[in-house]
This record gives structure tokens, C-alpha cells and sequence, in this order.
């Protein structure tokens, strides 16, 4: 029973299913009906996986590629979202080794993904493929991305493998589907060490603070940004592979802040009294401002508001905090 209901059901592969995004789009799919491997050097953080199958596999080797994309019946879909990949942080210092490591995963995988006759291939870049933009520069559309001047190197591998899933596109005719994801944040997100970015790092922080202590924030707070809650960028996921857009589309929240007005979120979350301690660190970019149009075509719209979707963040992280150090705080 269990091998017919298999063969009938759409089958869905999801590398990188044991980090944050592949986690939560791994239950949208299996809501949704699907049969789903996931794929991964490593199980899910903070919870268990609900794939049908879990291969532990080091996707920077092709065999281990070809593995994971080999089933009966062949795969509809496969999103490929492994990546060695962190938040402003974590750029600089490991640059070498996100170009090395993401650019054999891209590479291996649509070449496999070819081969073994997947019908749709969703691969996840990033707006880092944008340049620096100051305070107040025109709204980004996915073509502006030319002349190329990503502001690093892991948007330079994101550009390069772009293009590498398009021209497999064209050559093969295997379909794809590519999202530009704004940072994205919400429960099960790194949320301590080198990787975390901005929304998590600052709960983390804030959730470890005394009732009347200070909020770090890097550099002077002023750039801008918007901030994705995971529930938005999993259904626009879904939207953009249903559609017929072909070419790479912005998905994200089209509410801005500055970090610092991220930060005022973080300190109501908390209920504590903070106050923002502006230090040195790395910042990235100034400015961030997309445009939404093309995913608007889609039925999509992101529907959580960031201060929501903050809160509901801080108190996981805060229950990450008290599970581990205790609830000193
Ligand atoms: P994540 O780090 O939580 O997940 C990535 C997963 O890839 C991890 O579980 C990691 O173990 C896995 N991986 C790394 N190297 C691997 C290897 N050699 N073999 C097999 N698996 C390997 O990151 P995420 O936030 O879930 O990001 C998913 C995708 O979305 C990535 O491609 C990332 O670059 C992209 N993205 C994320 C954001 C964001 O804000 N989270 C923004 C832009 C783009």
C-alpha cells in the first residue's frame, strides 16, 4: 500500500533540508501532500525532520548528488537551498571557503538534477547578487542586478550559479525557478555563533540582557533594510514554482526599517528596558530597497507586519537561551 500511495503522490527533494529555510519548507510540502526526501550534511537544529527520508549527504561531492536525486518515478521538484552560507559576520572570514563549497553544490546538483529528469528545479540565490545602494536609491528590479558589482563574495557565487541553473535551463530544457530571498527570519533560525544574521543575533541578544542592561548594535544602526518572516517567504516559494516565471524574482517583505528601528521591535518583544549601544562591526551594505512586481504577479503578498513576526521570533530564541543557560535572565 505504502509503495503504490509513493508512486502516485508528487515527490519533492529538498537539499539543505536540515537547516532553517529546507525545515519549514520541508512541512509546507508534506502539508501540502507531497512525498519529500530531504537532503543535508546534517539533521535539523532544533527539531526532527518530517521528510518521508532523510539522506545525510555532503552534496559538495557529485556522486553524493546523483545519490540524492535518484528515485523511482523521478523527482517533480527539487529545491536546492544547501548552502555554506551566514550573516554579515560570517562574510568576510569565510568567503573563500562559501565561494568553494557553494559553487561545487550548484554545480553538482543541477548537472545531476539533468541527468536524472527532474521536471523543476528551484534554486535559492539571494539579493547579496544587488550592489551597495545609498539611503533613498530607486527601487531595485531583478534586471538592475547589471552591471554586476555584488558588495560580496557570496552574492558574486550566488550571481555565477544563477546563471549556471539558467543556461542548464536553456540547453536542457528542464524547468527552473529562481527567488532573490531578502534575509529571512523566524523560529529555527541560527540564532548563536558566527552564522546568525541581524534579527536573530539581536533577540539573542536582547534575551540574554538584564532587565535594565544595553541592546549592541553594529556600526551606527542607520542602514536599511527588510526582514522577511519565514511564514511570507515559504508561501512566496511555493507561489513563484507554481507560476511560469522563469527568471530570477525578488521575494521578500517590502516593509523597511533601519537596523536600529529593528532593534526598538526587539526591545518591546522583550518587555525589557534596553537601551541601544551603537559599536563597532561589520555592517554590509548601507541600503536594501526591491522591487516586488514581478512576485506580484503571482497571487503572493507578504502578510505578517515585522513588529508581529519579531515578537513571535524573540520568544523562541528566548526559549532557546532559557533551554540552554537557564533562566537566569
Ligand atoms: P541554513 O544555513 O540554515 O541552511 C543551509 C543548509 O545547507 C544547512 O543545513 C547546511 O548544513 C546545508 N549544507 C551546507 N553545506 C552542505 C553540504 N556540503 N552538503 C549538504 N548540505 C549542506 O540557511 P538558510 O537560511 O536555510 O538558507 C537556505 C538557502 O537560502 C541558502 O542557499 C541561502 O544562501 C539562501 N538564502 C537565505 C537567506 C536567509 O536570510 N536565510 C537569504 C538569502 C538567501
Amino acid at each position: 500500500f505504502k509503495k503504490i500511495n509513493y508512486l502516485c503522490m508528487k515527490k519533492a527533494l529538498v537539499a539543505g533540508a536540515g537547516g532553517f529555510i529546507g525545515t519549514h519548507l520541508v512541512r509546507k510540502l508534506k502539508k501540502e501532500g507531497y512525498w519529500v526526501r530531504g537532503v543535508d550534511i546534517k539533521k535539523p537544529d532544533f527539531s526532527k525532520s518530517v521528510a518521508n527520508e532523510f539522506m545525510l549527504l555532503d552534496l559538495r561531492e557529485k556522486k553524493n548528488c546523483a545519490k540524492a536525486l535518484k528515485i523511482r518515478g523521478d523527482f517533480d521538484e527539487v529545491y536546492q537551498l544547501a548552502a555554506d552560507r551566514g550573516g554579515v559576520g560570517y562574510m568576510v572570514p569565510k568567503e573563500t571557503e562559501m565561494m568553494y563549497n557553494n559553487v561545487l553544490i550548484n554545480a553538482y546538483m543541477i548537472d545531476e538534477a539533468v541527468k536524472a529528469k527532474v521536471k523543476k528545479y528551484f534554486y535559492s540565490s539571494s539579493v547579496c547578487v544587488y550592489r551597495d545602494m545609498p539611503v533613498g536609491y530607486k527601487v531595485i528590479k531583478e534586471k538592475d542586478v547589471y552591471p554586476a558589482f555584488p558588495d560580496n563574495e557570496y552574492g558574486w557565487e550566488k550571481l555565477y550559479s544563477e546563471r549556471l541553473v539558467l543556461a542548464y535551463g536553456r540547453k536542457y530544457g528542464i524547468k527552473t525557478r529562481i527567488a532573490r530571498f531578502q534575509t529571512t527570519f523566524g523560529p529555527e533560525g541560527t540564532w548563536e555563533g558566527l552564522k546568525p544574521k541581524a534579527a536573530d543575533d539581536l533577540c539573542r541578544k536582547a534575551a540574554m540582557a538584564p532587565q535594565k542592561g544595553f541592546l549592541e548594535v553594529w556600526g551606527n544602526g542607520r542602514a536599511v533594510r527588510s526582514f522577511t518572516y519565514i511564514d511570507d517567504l515559504i508561501a512566496a516559494i511555493r507561489a513563484l514554482v507554481k507560476s511560469n516565471i522563469s527568471t530570477p524574482t525578488n521575494l521578500g517583505s517590502d516593509e523597511y526599517v533601519t537596523v536600529n528601528e529593528l532593534a526598538m521591535d526587539v526591545i518591546k518583544a522583550s518587555g525589557k528596558k534596553l537601551k541601544i549601544k551603537h559599536i563597532k562591526g561589520p555592517v554590509g551594505v548601507q541600503s536594501r530597497s526591491f522591487s516586488n512586481s514581478q512576485i506580484y504577479t503571482t497571487v503572493w503578498r507578504p502578510k505578517w507586519k515585522l513588529i508581529d513576526a519579531v515578537k513571535i521570533h524573540y520568544d523562541w530564541v528566548k526559549s532557546q537561551v532559557d533551554k540552554k543557560y537557564g533562566k537566569k535572565i
